[in-house]
């Protein structure tokens, strides 16, 4: 069989491109990832507890039962999801793809490549015990949520994300402390000017943070200076840890153009170099990674798919 578009990943770009080929009455194929590595059904945004930025929520909605209605639109008017991973993608002669995965090959006319990006993540103690326990990748998600407010906030990285993060939660919390491994930022100077000439944001250079500890939620970071060697604790009731993404693009970057950070390249109709290949969402976006943009990029690829097969 060959399916006339197959879409991967399954969050709100590959669910809004599904909604709008399967209403297109295209019968497009979701392989959305499954329960394990990068590419997992549903998403970054599966993981958000409270989604209070996307439109149509005034009380704010838990990003997995969003997602599960993304879904539920999605199989509604017809997209058939399967929970496979996808391994690799390959031009065959006849202009077709074959898409590989670990149970079968699915061939297809076009694809939309919806997988998303994954946070780059601490291995210390405590991490897991408290991500959504006081730790998040996420100010504009997360940052205005009650537990974080009128409190100390710290915030670890020393790039744009760190920077626009700090400054995101400076308008909220009582404090913002940035945490950096080094004794320079590397994010852009107009950043590093706002971060400096901001009262409530303190800089804590030379330091990592080695274990996170508390009750029910975080309490304390434990750091050491990385020059000295001295070990000191941090009291705050959040962590945000902006180390920077890691686009989901490994599996199809030998076959569509990629970023110096392997972020796929696309043009304002979302076409990638690869003609019969889009790419929506987080995977070809480095700035926004919000669900509303990828949202909306989903739609662009799969206007212009329906336009490409017709
Ligand atoms: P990034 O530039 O790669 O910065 C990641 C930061 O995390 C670096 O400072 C790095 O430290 C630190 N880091 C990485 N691993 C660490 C670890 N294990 N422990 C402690 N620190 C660690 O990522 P980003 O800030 O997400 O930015 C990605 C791209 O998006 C950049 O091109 C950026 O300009 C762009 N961006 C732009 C904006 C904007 O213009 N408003 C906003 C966000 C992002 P080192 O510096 O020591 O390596």
């Amino acid at each position: 069989m060959v399916y006339s578009v197959i879409i991967i990943g399954s969050g709100p770009a590959g669910h809004t491109s599904a909604i709008y080929l399967s209403r297109a009455n295209l019968s497009p194929l979701m392989l959305e990832g499954d329960s394990t590595g990068e590419v997992v059904s549903g998403g970054l945004l599966t993981t958000t507890k409270v989604v209070e930025n996307f439109p149509g929520f005034p009380e704010g909605v838990d990003g997995y039962e969003l997602t599960e209605k993304f879904k539920e639109q999605s199989i509604k008017f017809g997209t058939k999801i399967i929970s496979e991973k996808v391994l690799k993608v390959e031009i065959c002669d006849d202009n077709l793809f074959n898409i590989y995965t670990s149970e079968s090959i699915y061939k297809t006319k076009s694809i939309v490549v919806a997988t998303g990006s994954t946070p780059n993540r601490l291995y210390i103690p405590g991490y897991d015990t408290f991500w959504h326990k006081g730790i998040s990748t996420c100010a504009i998600c997360d940052g205005g949520l009650p537990c974080y407010r009128n409190v100390p906030i710290a915030v670890v990285g020393g790039g744009d994300s760190a920077c626009e993060e700090a400054l995101h939660l400076a308008h909220t919390a009582s404090k913002v402390f940035l945490i950096h491994r080094r004794d320079k930022l590397r994010a852009s100077k107009i950043m590093q000017d706002r971060v400096f000439k901001n009262s409530k944001i303190e800089l804590v250079w030379n330091s990592e943070i080695e274990e996170v500890i508390g009750k029910s939620n975080l309490e304390v970071l434990k750091l050491k200076n990385t020059f000295t060697g001295e070990k000191y604790e941090l009291n705050v009731r959040g962590l945000f840890v902006a180390l920077g993404h890691k686009p989901n693009s490994g599996f199809i970057s030998n076959i569509v153009n990629t970023d110096a950070n392997g972020y796929i390249i696309t043009n304002e109709k979302k076409e990638t170099s690869q003609k019969g290949i889009w790419a929506a969402g987080d995977v070809q976006d480095p700035h926004y990674r919000q669900a509303i943009t990828a949202a909306a990029s989903g739609c662009i690829a799969a206007l212009e798919v329906e336009r490409w097969l017709s």
